[in-house]
């Protein structure tokens, strides 16, 4: 499937529909205006691709919410050239949000699956972007530290070990709470061992899940 002038149409209405949601970041918008978000679904989708819902992909995940997306890129504030880690890679709509946007990212997934096919996806696409497959609660030492930590699943607190692996000043975006839901949260680490939290609204996510699934096509 490529770019179409339909898709490209609804991409806009649904930019229109983030920004009266309050979405300001016009890097963001411009990032979701550009990534053609139904190259991330199964083609039998297409027409979900550009309403603001999360959608089933393969094992057992979804693709998040566009405007879930674009809160949690705004809250990281990232500029180009910024080292970003994602938690949950998913589908690699979000990394390629992020990849438009100028920055290095690495991704880390635990559905082998999923590493895989969003890979293909990334690369079809022109996106580069480093891609582990692995447990997020690792993070990824050897790389940091990371001007940015997004994590697109949910936690019941927040992952101790990660927030380490951001550089000083930088922001981690998270998800905590239980199942049912959880508060999106920004933690920014002001010093060495000092982090700043704050809230920004309730979400629901697919849990965040410790071990590696290999569950190879
Ligand atoms: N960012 C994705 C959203 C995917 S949903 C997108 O844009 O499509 C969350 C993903 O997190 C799922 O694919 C799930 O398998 C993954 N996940 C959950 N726990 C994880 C962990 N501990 N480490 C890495 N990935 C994890």
């Amino acid at each position: 499937m490529t770019d179409t002038f339909l898709a490209k149409g609804k991409r806009k209405k649904l930019v229109d529909e983030l920004r009266t949601k309050g979405i300001k970041d016009e890097e963001v918008l411009r990032a979701i205006n550009t990534v053609p978000r139904h190259e991330f679904m199964d083609p039998a989708f297409l027409h979900h691709a550009y309403t603001d819902k999360a959608f089933p992909i393969s094992s057992g995940q979804t693709i998040s919410q566009p405007y879930t997306v674009a809160i949690q890129t705004s809250l990281l504030n990232v500029k180009k050239r910024d080292k970003i880690l994602e938690i949950g890679t998913g589908s690699g709509y979000q990394c390629a949000v992020l990849a438009e946007m100028g920055a290095k990212v690495y991704t880390i997934e635990r559905h082998r699956e999923l590493f895989i096919l969003a890979q293909r996806t990334l690369i079809s696409l022109g996106y580069s972007a480093d891609f582990f497959y692995g447990d997020g609660y690792e993070g990824k030492p050897r790389y940091g530290p990371f001007d940015g930590i997004v994590i697109t699943a949910a936690t019941p607190e927040i992952p101790e070990k990660l927030q380490y692996q951001l550089k000083i000043g930088g922001r981690m975006v998270v998800p905590v709470g239980d199942s049912s839901s959880q508060v999106m949260t920004l933690v920014i680490r002001s010093g060495e061992a000092d982090f700043e939290y704050s809230s920004h609204g309730a979400f629901v996510f697919v849990p965040m899940l410790k071990g590696t699934v290999n569950n190879q096509m």
